[in-house]
Parts: structure tokens; sequence; C-alpha cells
């Protein structure tokens, strides 16, 4: 018997492009059919066929809270019944630029998009026009959004222009991103040394979730403050999916240090469409209608969104949210690495607050090239395993894993005893 799921994947494809509308949900990489939701509730995902599962994922982040919080969904159908947009200004914006201010102080002035790739954009754009440069420094590995600029990837050799990583980005585009190896202190240094005052900006994830988890050197992120210091070149911090998942403050407040700029996605809108990016005054008062440097949106601010976003927002901030959250998350990871080795499976895995990483390696990875080294093929085979327990990880080797304050114990437990016949499957194969 053919399943709902299936055939609703069968009829997509003929009208959405692999039948999906993100590419990482299309499970190109492990395998198999993507999964079709109908509910969540909490910790738990049901599909279309009506199996549960414990959800891993969370919407890559946002959901922080669980699924279906009922003060998030009863604040958003409250704001709803006075219509869903207005295109123009709402008090509910003055609260949330306020709010982000007060958590992450480091952003003075706040604007407020519809994703996280308009916030990373807009950010760059702002940066460009304050310091008069075009020079854009990313890393290997990290994912800001896919707008032009940050589709690319290091060209050949060290310290050359960028080459785009996606059809359809002109050359000439890429060329002004230069890409960078993650924790490579010395290869920063020798970039600024050659070309540090024509940088106009560095954009950077301060934990990297978007390679899997990758986790920063203290001493690679403090020499790239001091380099952009000395040369004038904005920081960025992406923190679209760090922020208020790491820390309440961000990966910034995590290791103490202060970006000239922050993109916000994810979390902020709690699961519907906000962006923001914002810091220094001097630089974001560059922004129309003040400045020279234009950025809008008809939908940006939206109410609906942005209620949800503060819900999710004074929810986190319950005393001990994100120690209990941190807690939670590596119980769960201590027990998936004791039971790789009772399986004597190679393995490693590594939790920042609510966030977490997997690899089929002898250690945790600390760059991209090492990430690619990881064992896909075991990657794979435990993912479908879980899958099949009713446990839902992202669906590939190279994502991030997220839990939320609505995991509890049993959920854990009942990942862990997955995990152990998950392992010993991959021993025995
Ligand atoms: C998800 C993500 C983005 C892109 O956000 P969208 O809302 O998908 O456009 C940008 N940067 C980072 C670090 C992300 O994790």
């Amino acid at each position: 018997m053919t399943s709902a799921n299936q055939t609703l994947f069968e009829k997509s494809q003929q009208l959405i492009p692999g039948g999906v509308n993100s590419p990482v949900r299309a499970f190109r990489s492990v395998g198999g059919t993507p999964i079709f939701f109908k509910k969540g509730l909490g910790s738990k995902l049901w599909d279309v066929d009506g199996k549960e599962y414990i959800d891993y994922i969370n919407s890559w982040g946002p959901m922080i809270v669980g699924h279906a919080h009922p003060d998030v969904i009863s604040a958003v159908q409250a704001v709803a019944a006075n219509s869903l947009s207005f295109g123009a200004p709402t008090g509910l914006e003055l609260e949330m630029a306020a709010l982000i201010n007060k958590l992450v102080p480091s952003m003075e002035q706040v604007r407020l998009v519809s994703s996280g790739t308009e916030a990373t954009m807009s950010a760059i754009r702002v940066a460009r026009g304050f310091t008069g440069r075009n020079k854009l420094v990313k890393f290997e590995g990290c994912y800001h959004g896919h707008s032009d600029a940050l589709l690319v990837k290091a060209g050949s050799g060290l310290l050359t222009f960028g080459e785009p990583s996606s059809a359809g980005v002109p050359a000439e585009v890429a060329a002004h991103t230069l890409t960078l190896e993650y924790n490579n202190t010395q290869q920063l240094k020798e970039l600024f040394a050659k070309a540090g005052d024509e940088i106009a900006c560095v954009i950077i994830e301060p934990v990297v979730g978007n390679m899997n988890l990758v986790v920063p050197h203290t001493e690679f992120l403090q020499t790239l403050r001091e380099l952009c210091t000395q040369h004038g070149a904005v920081l960025i911090f992406d923190e679209v999916m760090t922020g208020f998942r790491v820390h309440l403050g961000g990966a910034q407040a995590l290791y103490g240090i202060k970006p000239d700029m922050t993109t916000l996605g994810k979390v902020i809108g709690g699961g519907l469409p906000v962006g923001a990016f914002g810091g220094r005054k001097d630089i974001m008062q560059c922004l129309a209608p003040l400045g020279a440097v234009y950025q809008a949106g008809t939908l940006s601010g939206n109410p609906v969104a942005v209620t949800a976003g503060l819900e999710t927002l004074k929810l986190i901030q319950a005393p001990d949210f994100h120690a209990k959250l941190a807690a939670k998350t590596k119980k769960l990871i201590d027990g998936l690495v004791a039971a790789a080795k009772e399986a004597g499976v190679v393995f490693s895995a590594q939790s920042v607050g609510g966030m977490f990483g997997l690899y089929f390696s002898e250690q945790c990875p600390s760059s991209f090239a090492e990430v690619m080294q990881t064992n896909k093929e075991n990657f794979n085979q435990f993912f479908h395993s879980m899958l099949d327990a009713g446990i839902y990880l992202g669906p590939s080797a190279f994502e991030a894993g997220f839990v939320s304050a609505a995991h509890t114990d049993d959920d854990i437990a009942f990942t862990l005893a997955a995990a152990k016949k998950a392992f010993l499957a991959i021993a025995n194969r």
C-alpha cells in the first residue's frame, strides 16, 4: 500500500522543484522520502500517516519552547484578529527592538526583516555603505543565507578571490567575497596583513551550526575581533542560529566578544518569519531614511510574526531556562557517546546550549575539511535507523541538531534506547 506521505511527495515533485521549498528537506543527502508533517505538540511531531516522532530539528532551531506552545498560540490568535498586516509601524516592533537591545546589548539599534537571509544581506550592505569598502570575508562551512555574495567558496589558492558556489551568481559578485578556513588564526592574520584596509566586513557564525556543529577556538574569535578593530572592518556575528539558543545573550555573551553588528532569525520569530539585524548606532544610522543605504520590506515587523517571537522570547527568559536546556542537551550527547562506545562504533558528539553535533569520527571536527572526513555512510545508516524508531534528526551529516524546553527525560531515554540499537546495527554491518 502506498503511504499518504509517498503520494504527497510524488505529487509535490510534479509542481515544486524536488518536491520541497528548501533543499535540505529533500533527504538527498541521506536518501529516502522526506516526511510530510501535519501536527506538532511539545517535543513531538506526527506525519501525514499518523506516525509519531521526537523532533530534534525544531524547524532548524525556532521551536525552542516546543511546538504549539499554548502561550505562543494564544497570543498569535489574539493579535491576528486585529488584522494580519498594516505596512505601517506598530508598538510591537518597538517592544521587540527594546527586548533585543536588552538581551543583546551590542545591538544598539535594530531593524526587523522577514528571514535570516535578508538580515545578513542587509547587514553586509550597511557595513559596505558605512566603510565605503567592498570586500567581504566569510569562512568555509558557514552559511549565511542564500544571497548572491554569500554563495561563494574559496577560490584556488590561499587568499584569492572567491568563486560562486551556485550557478546563477556572477563571478564579479563572488570576486568581492574572500573565504577563509574556520578556526585558522594564521590565515586570518595573513589576510589582514595583506588586505585589511580593503575589508568592509567579516561575517561569521560564532558557533557554526551549518556544517554540523563546529565550536570556535576562543583565541580565533579574539584575534578576529582585534584585527577588525585595528583595520576598521565591521565584525558581523551571524547569530541567526545561535541567538537565544546557545545562551540568552547569544554566542557573543557566551564567549564575551562584542561584534559591531549582529544578525538574528530562527528563535526570534518563534516559528514565524522574523529576522533582525542591528549593532552600533553609528553604523545603523547609515540606513534609509536617515542615511544612504537602502533597505526595506513590505511585511517587515509583521505584527503576527513579531508576536510569536515576543512570546517565545518571554518564555526563554524564565530563570535557568538556558542552563536547563544545556543540561538536557548534554545528557542526550553523553548518552549517545556512551552507547556508541559500548557498541564499538567510532563516534563523537558535543553540545553548546541547546544545539548539538553528532560525528562519526574519533574527535569532534573543528573545520569544514574535518567535517568532510567524518563517516557519512555510518551517519546515513544511523539516521534511517533512528527515523524508523520515531526519532527525527537532521537529514544530513552536515546539520546541527536542536533540543527544546519541551523535551522530557522520557524523550531522551527513548532516544538513547533507539540509538543503542542503531549503533549495534552499524557495528554488525
Ligand atoms: C538559517 C540561517 C540563515 C538563513 O536564514 P533563513 O531564515 O533561512 O533565510 C543565515 N545564517 C545562519 C547562521 C543560519 O543558520
